[in-house]
């Protein structure tokens, strides 16, 4: 990976003169430019052979380059980079185990439809298509190609800026995904005269169109959801991308009709809004006969269309790819296009219908999340000492809600399903968590990558298991002094701390890890303000501390070992037990 640039036998390209600047360029400087050109400010990377020289180049075209101490979590960056702004992250990896690191997190990104790019060096060519073994030789091209939106390698520097274009395009154009871009070690070192490099650039116009749904799909789904006596709307992570805040909310409080946010989609209206059903989502699956989806796919997160789901009810679904269209359930009113015109479109047209929604479902709604509500905020009254996830929580949410404009970024297992469940979000775009697959190993990298293209502060609660996936890189966070507080929900193991290893070891349970950890010590290494808080008391105080503070903070919030269970709310998708385990 990031070998020693000096190296000599480490290089496999012949070696070539230093380019006379400013009248020759290299490739490397070509692809700073492409990418300016395109509006790239920010990039996130590790550097090594054979990008290091690129990284500082783009620093010297004004682009920000926040260098990471592992690719997943600079993946993780520019992914949430993508997801929060509408445009691609930028990714710089090097050869070989760097792009398979960085590349999990590209993966990831096209899982859960946010644009980024990733760039990758790569090594020269003819010993890898040979397979005479080179220094970090992989195809990685072939790898990358199947598992990420779109693929493309670029072999000569005047290609270069089309190269860019092009997975610029890929990436943010119709479903968001994340793009792989190979550029090979002899294109990043190409001179050129700088004469013709600039003839290479034109800046690329409507790099971004919106996609118009047909009015007929539009009128359809309007009627539809006319008719319907118990309509919900159904709030995807989609909804919040497209960036239609004020005519989601217009939609919604227009036609009076309750909404179910998914967990990223949270804030787009204030959770405690009179028309939210976010404490009521059995009743809407099984009595709701009208679903109008709008950013969200009917997957595993929904029973794919299953299960608890009215079987009579008919869905209607605002999306931009139409292969997701009756892929798992049958779409009555498809509206395949860019959910903002389409409700440009249903907002212009809705007084050409007449609702018939019962008098008594939003209020039928209202008790239900009334009662579930009460339950709940008594639940997490109790200050607990030790603490559990919901007295820790209790102490967490009245200081997260009074600092609305924190983006919360929230990984692990119980600590996700709680965290997601006790605080409620006014704002749209103001949680980030590990989304469609359910993964670990995002904290970090979100968290800066969140920071870092808003501008804006971050709390990131993780889980002592979650955690420890990205941890190295809080020094990233505290290099480049971010407005960042993590805070470590330590009940000292994944699900928690109380599992029992069969009699035939006496090494730990493969569930436990840590519970007198003291994570507070790993941000002292790195210089950060830390703490460490057994009460439910001082960890409100330490976090208002550490928000207001808007610099590095880590808190370690002890929780007692037994605080916990098996794969949180969801443990059906663990196979049967046949190893009597505590967790
Ligand atoms: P959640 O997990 O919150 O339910 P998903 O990631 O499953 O959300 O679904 C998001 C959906 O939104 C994807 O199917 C994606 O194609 C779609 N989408 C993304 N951007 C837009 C847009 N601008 N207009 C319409 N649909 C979009
Ligand atoms: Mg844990």
């Amino acid at each position: 990976m990031a070998t020693d640039i000096n190296t000599p036998s480490a290089s496999s390209s012949p070696t070539q003169d230093a380019p006379r600047y400013p009248e020759q360029v290299t490739g490397m400087y070509i692809l700073a430019r492409a990418l300016k050109e395109i509006g790239v400010d920010k990039m996130y990377g590790l550097v090594g052979i054979p990008v290091t020289e690129l990284a500082y180049i783009a620093q010297g075209q004004g682009i920000r380059f926040i260098s990471f101490r592992h690719e997943q979590q600079a993946g993780m960056a520019a992914a949430t980079h993508g997801y929060l702004t509408k445009t691609p992250g930028v990714l710089l990896t090097v050869s070989s185990l760097g792009f398979l690191n960085g590349l999990t997190a590209t993966i990831n990104a096209t899982v859960n439809c946010y644009p980024m790019i990733q760039i990758s060096g790569s090594s020269v060519r003819e010993p890898i298509d040979l397979d005479q073994g080179t220094y970090e030789g992989l195809d990685q091209l072939a790898v990358a190609k199947g598992l990420v939106k779109a693929a493309y390698r670029v072999n000569k520097p005047e290609d270069i800026p089309t190269a860019v274009v092009r997975a610029y395009r890929a990436a943010i154009s119709g479903r968001p995904g994340g793009v792989y871009l190979d550029v090979t070690t002899p294109c990043l070192g190409a001179i050129m005269n700088m004469a013709d490099a600039e003839k290479l650039f034109e800046k690329p116009v409507g790099v971004y169109q919106q996609v118009h749904a047909a009015p007929e799909a539009l009128d359809r789904a309007l009627a539809l959801l006319a008719s319907a006596k118990k309509p919900a709307i159904l709030l995807g992570k989609g909804a919040a991308y497209a960036q239609a805040d004020d005519k989601i909310k217009q939609f919604v409080e227009r036609t009076g009709i309750p909404y179910y946010p998914m967990s990223m989609a949270k804030g787009l209206l204030p959770d405690n809004h009179p028309l939210s059903a976010i404490s009521a989502r059995s009743t809407v699956m099984e009595e709701s006969d009208v679903v109008m989806l709008i950013g969200a796919r009917l997957n595993w997160l929904l029973s794919r269309g299953h299960g608890k789901w009215n079987p009579n009810g008919r869905f209607i679904q605002l999306e931009i790819d139409p292969e997701e269209i009756d892929c798992n359930r049958h779409i009555a009113a498809p509206v395949v296009g860019d959910i903002e015109p389409s409700l440009d479109y249903m907002l212009a047209n809705l007084d050409k219908y007449k609702m018939s929604m019962d008098a008594g479902w939003v209020a039928e709604i209202q008790q239900i999340s009334k009662e579930k509500n009460t339950a709940f905020a008594r639940r997490l009254a109790v200050e607990t000492v030790p603490m559990t996830h919901w007295s820790a929580l209790g102490a967490a949410k009245k200081v997260i809600e009074a600092n609305p404009d924190v983006i919360l970024v929230n990984e692990g297992a119980n600590t996700l399903d709680d965290t997601r469940d006790a605080i409620d979000m006014s704002l749209p775009r103001h949680r980030v968590d590990c989304a469609t697959w359910a993964i670990m190993g995002m904290g970090m990298g979100s968290a800066i990558g969140a920071a870092v293209s808003t501008g804006k502060s971050v709390v990131a609660i993780e889980g002592d298991s979650a955690f420890g996936f990205s941890g190295m890189d809080f020094s990233t966070i505290c290099r480049f002094n971010l407005p960042v507080t993590v805070c470590i929900f330590n009940n000292g193991g994944i699900y928690n701390g109380i599992g029992k290893p069969l009699e035939s070891t006496s090494d730990p349970a493969p569930t436990t890890l840590d519970i007198r950890a003291r994570y507070d010590k790993m941000g002292e290494a790195f210089g950060s303000t830390t703490y460490y808080v057994t009460t439910p008391g001082e960890f409100s105080k330490a976090l208002a501390e550490a928000i207001a503070s808007k610099k590095p903070c880590l808190i370690d919030v002890q929780l007692a070992a037994d605080a916990g269970k098996e794969s949180g709310h969801i443990g059906y998708l663990n196979p049967a037990s046949l190893i009597p385990v505590t967790v």
